[in-house]
């Protein structure tokens, strides 16, 4: 199967709060992406990836932006699977605020020719970086905890924009050791992360002393909203 400019694979949308990331707790619509590049251990939309594990739309930019305008939320959330394998300057409403959630893997404004594990290939023209500038960019870069390698180059390209900030997942305090590792190394500055705890249940949230030492490193703490308060639903 090939993915082409203008055909975007839609698992799901919905309306919710923003969970994580500096805008938790907005009231927002969401867009599911169908697709990812990675295949995180500790994924919780597997369904967006795995093989025969879900079921997706097509939809073209314009259907999707009439899909927007149709829903009475400010907050439009591009999440995944991955955001950045479709062309998301091409979505924009006039008078609604963008959020994206992505892995970082790829630099949205160069071009893209992908061909991802399950044989699905993507192309996409780079986006216009002077509409994707003004998007909230949620950059999460995975640990070793995920079992996948980071990509140097995105990173850097990341590290040097104001229009973004940093989202890692935790499990431990090892864990913040790789991450002050990786900011020193790219030059990020600690107040543009946000640290979230793996984990799709409220106990899973809960660790204060755990909390405790994000604080204690300068770094933001995420709270994951749709994990206390939903657990693993889907469209939450
Ligand atoms: S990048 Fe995100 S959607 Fe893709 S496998 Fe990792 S956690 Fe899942």
């Amino acid at each position: 199967m090939e993915a082409n400019k203008d055909i975007y694979y839609l698992s799901e949308h919905f309306v919710s709060l923003q969970g994580e990331g500096n805008c938790a707790g907005l009231n927002s619509f969401f867009l599911r992406f169908h697709f990812c590049n990675l295949a995180c251990t500790w994924c919780d939309t597997k369904y967006t990836w795995f093989a025969d594990s879900g079921k997706f739309q097509p939809y073209s930019s314009e259907e999707l932006k009439a899909l927007i305008r149709a829903h009475n939320t400010e907050h439009i959330i591009l999440t995944g699977g991955e955001p950045t394998l479709y062309r998301l300057d091409n979505l924009v409403v006039p008078g609604k605020k963008y959020h994206v959630e992505s892995n970082g893997v790829f630099i949205p404004t160069a071009p893209l020719a992908v061909t991802i594990a399950d044989g699905t290939v993507f192309r996409r023209e780079g986006m216009d970086e002077s509409v994707i500038r003004h998007f909230n960019w949620v950059i999460s870069p995975k640990l070793s905890n995920a079992r996948q390698q980071i990509n140097e180059q995105s990173i850097s390209f990341w590290a040097k924009q104001d229009y973004c900030v940093f989202k890692f997942i935790i499990r431990d305090e090892s864990d913040l050791d790789e991450i002050e590792g990786t900011l020193k190394r790219f030059n990020i500055a600690g107040n543009k992360v946000y640290v979230g705890l793996e984990g799709q249940s409220l106990e899973s949230q809960l660790k204060p002393a755990l909390v405790d030492e994000i604080i204690r490193r300068g770094l933001n703490f995420s709270p994951r909203l749709h994990a206390m308060l939903w657990g693993a639903s889907r469209g939450k």
